[in-house]
């Protein structure tokens, strides 16, 4: 913004407001944006990540957005007659039927592109159809790759604008939303081009990173020229952004040596990578949505796998956006071994050993990050990561050996599951066209401000209204919610045989 670079954002600035937004804790995509539509903390809303553990099982579950236990901005609204358009957000799989238009969000991670069952109403399928999420993979990152990938995001942000548009001039909606994720993939993948001083800094795609946000501010230019002086208008940030610097944290490895879990003798970890690597990217999103239940086993063997839980006390599922750690709990997992009654003993110890660690700056109980009915759905214990000189420290599923480790110059451009170089950072921002007196926001700020706005009274939430005042009703009958989707054991071995034939578990 400084440089005049991005002159939409500027004129948002100078026009009303801009500020800091708090993200979820931690910062994850799934939960923020949860969050950001709700109102509400993850513990009342209930989505913590894009899986969950299964209860009573070690394994996870997908999730979407049958699972959200609050109604969002466009319940909200369609029940109050307004018209909505909702374009992209994550953790909108399938698509709800609001009054209006909504183009689900990327329903998994290895979703490439929609197809018509992203889309409410699905006639409307033929217009949006250019609609694309990361259509590349993020995994193995070679020779050519940042080349491609660079183009295909720009590429991407100039389609979902033109659909962007489109829509939003074809009726005058309440409400529109539009999610643009280039932002974060970039981030991602080319930090150490972009960032001069990151420790794993190489020539090459300096300007990856400001040329996507070049790109993303046209579009905001676009969309704010169409909306008009009279419209009200936010640009916000799910989260942050900071640079990945060289360690590698491998916290089972850690549990393990400090006598907390025991590995079996020969640990299968392959699974899941080879999955990911082996199936044609275009064909990973379409089978992950009609083979649910096998992506759902391929993740599960890869994350429990390798754990024998008859001595176990406590795991890690090792996610770098996520790290925590969970408690073999008697009466809740199969193998059990923690008494209920020792269980808070255990975590608060847990926790005070956790922070001895250099690497641990604050390991925190979920009942002390979260609020609400569904905490449990999270993991026992929250860490986060130090940071070194400002750069995070990169957290990789173990694979027998040290809790803490260096990344080696051929492994510096990183990839998903191997290090990325740069990861999120709690602090968002928030661009508001009106001007407020609040100097900060968070992510449970944005729905009660739009329903303040739009002059729609809402159920109970955590943030407050930015700009008048959110009323609250005690009551409400939203519909939409709840809608559970499951498959049959038939088509479960149907999936399982299809699958099989893919490769995707070999
Ligand atoms: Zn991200």
């Amino acid at each position: 913004m400084d440089d005049g670079r991005l002159p939409a954002l500027v004129a948002l600035r100078t026009r009303g407001s801009y500020m800091p937004c708090r993200s979820v804790d931690p910062p994850v995509t799934f939960p923020a944006w949860c969050t950001c539509v709700t109102g509400v903390n993850p513990g009342r809303h209930g989505i913590f990540d894009f899986t969950e553990q299964a209860q009573g099982d070690y394994a996870i579950r997908f999730l979407n957005s049958t699972h959200r236990r609050v109604p969002a901005l466009w319940n909200i609204l369609s029940d109050a007659g307004k018209r909505v358009c909702v374009l992209g957000v994550p953790g909108t799989y399938p698509p709800e039927p609001v009054n209006g238009v909504m183009v689900a969000g990327f329903d998994s991670p290895v979703a490439t592109s929609i197809d018509r069952s992203f889309v409410h109403p699905p006639e409307l399928y033929e217009r949006v159809r250019a609609w694309r999420f990361a259509d590349f993979q993020e995994h193995d990152i070679g020779e050519g790759w940042h080349a491609m990938a660079l183009e295909r995001l720009l590429n991407k942000i100039d389609d979902k604008s033109r659909i962007a548009v489109e829509l939003f001039q074809s009726e005058p909606w309440d409400f529109f939303m539009v999610v643009f994720g280039e932002s974060d993939t970039v981030s991602h993948h080319f930090w150490s081009f972009h960032d001069p001083n990151s420790p794993r800094h190489q020539p090459g795609y300096e300007q990856a990173i400001c040329n996507v946000y070049e790109r993303l501010d046209r579009a905001v230019a676009r969309l704010i020229e169409c909306a008009g002086e009279d419209v009200t208008v936010a640009v916000c940030s799910d989260h942050g952004f900071g640079g990945a610097g060289t360690g590698v944290v491998h916290i089972n490895n850690w549990l393990a040596a400090r006598g907390h879990l025991s590995f079996m003798p020969a640990r299968e970890s392959i699974l899941k990578r080879a999955a990911l690597t082996l199936t044609p990217q275009r064909a990973r999103g379409a089978l992950f949505r009609r083979f649910q239940g096998m992506a759902t086993r391929a993740e599960s063997h890869s994350r429990f796998a390798g754990i024998d839980f008859t001595r176990t006390r406590a795991w890690s599922d090792e996610l770098n956006y996520f790290p925590s750690v969970r408690v073999n709990l008697k009466g809740r997992e199969p193998d059990g071994q923690i008494a209920r009654a020792d269980y808070d003993a255990f975590c608060d110890d847990l926790c005070a050993e956790m922070e001895s660690w250099d690497v641990v700056s604050r390991a925190r109980r979920r009942e002390d990050v979260y609020d609400g009915p569904y905490i449990d759905r999270a993991p026992d214990i929250i860490l986060k990561l130090a940071l070194e000189d400002g750069y995070s420290h990169s957290c990789i599923r173990s694979r027998v050996g040290p809790a803490f480790r260096r990344l080696q110059p051929h492994e510096f451009l990183g990839g998903k599951e191997r290090g990325m170089t740069g990861n999120h950072r709690p602090k968002g921002v928030l661009f508001l066209s009106k001007p407020t007196p609040c100097g900060a926001a968070c992510l449970e700020d944005i729905a009660p401000t739009v329903l303040s706005e739009l002059g729609v009274a809402g159920p109970r939430m955590d943030g407050t209204s930015l700009l008048d005042e959110y009323v609250e009703i005690s009551e409400t009958a939203l519909s939409g919610m709840a809608r559970p989707a499951g498959y049959s054991a038939d088509q479960e071995r149907e999936i399982e045989g299809r699958l099989r034939a893919l490769g995707y578990f070999e």
